[in-house]
């Protein structure tokens, strides 16, 4: 399997030269299965760069998984290339809130007053499957979800695929205050990610920040790295990388992390998720 990050920044794009190194588009993953079939996670604005990826490499055919419907997850939708392509059919899959189908969702986006081409004109043969079960299967690739703690429905994906464990856990508050979407306990989430080789997790905040806040649907640097270590996880590439953090910012909490580590004896690799990312499994 490859893992390519397209998108990496959450809540808001954010262009400028203080997020050049870590980047400024929002949520879309790419992974490639060693059948060279591939999948894609997510619509954020990182899915404009990929669309012109997939027409460069003459590819017509797209499974795509939306984890929920936030901005920062569908709003490059409307610029992704290959569905203005008669030549090409995308399947989407998610699994939407209960009052809302994922297919209205995408199409209310692309109303007239937001954008000019409407979604019914989009000339690629477009398919929705709500999956909404623990467990499905593309291609002989096993995709295991979860439901994470984030404000809506929104789901983590665990893929496993020849041999090796991939797993997507975004936007997810690890832990939330009580009597909020509190969906799945801390235990759950260790087992669903149990000797994974890659985790890439939400760690939008620091731990000096998590305190504020609590209840928005997001963890902390810290969180992340304890789920990671109890989960006897190989790799650990941090995401969703706060609007406010700038790449000084983000290398500086790195680096303590890092020294945190090597000072416990944690073998776990921990990177820092970042726009054009390549990852092998
Ligand atoms: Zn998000």
């Amino acid at each position: 399997m490859k893992v390519k990050l397209w998108g990496t920044r959450g809540s808001i794009p954010v262009p400028g030269p203080e997020t050049v190194k870590y980047g400024g588009n929002t949520t879309c993953v790419e992974v490639t299965f060693d059948d060279n079939t591939f999948f894609v996670i997510d619509a954020g604005i990182g899915i404009r760069k990929l669309g012109q990826s997939l027409f460069e490499r003459k590819i017509h055919h797209v499974n795509l998984y939306i984890t929920h419907s936030h901005w920062d997850h569908i709003q490059g939708f409307p610029f992704f290339k290959p569905a203005f392509n008669s030549k090409n059919s995308i399947n989407i899959y998610g699994c939407p809130p209960t009052y809302r189908k994922l297919q209205d969702i995408l199409t209310n986006q692309m109303e007239y007053e937001y954008f000019p081409v409407k979604f019914e004109d989009l000339t690629a043969e477009i398919d929705f499957t709500e999956v909404c079960l623990s467990m499905f299967v593309i291609n002989e690739n096993v995709f295991h979800t979860i439901q994470t703690n984030h404000p809506g429905n929104t789901t983590g994906l665990k893929i496993e695929s020849n041999g090796k464990i991939f797993i997507f856990l975004t936007d997810n508050e690890l832990q939330p205050p009580p009597n909020s979407h509190n969906n799945t306990q801390w235990a759950d989430f260790v087992e669903f990610c149990h000797n994974a080789d890659v985790l890439i997790h939400d760690a939008q905040f620091t731990d000096d920040e998590i305190p504020k806040k609590l209840g928005w649907g997001h963890s902390s640097t810290g969180q992340a790295i304890r789920l990671a270590t109890e989960a006897k996880v190989k790799a650990l590439y941090m995401t969703h990388h706060d609007p406010e953090h700038t790449d000084a910012f983000i290398d500086k909490m790195y680096d303590g992390h890092l020294q945190e580590l090597k000072q416990q004896g944690n073998p776990l690799k921990l990177f820092m998720a970042k726009d054009g990312l390549e990852i092998q499994l």
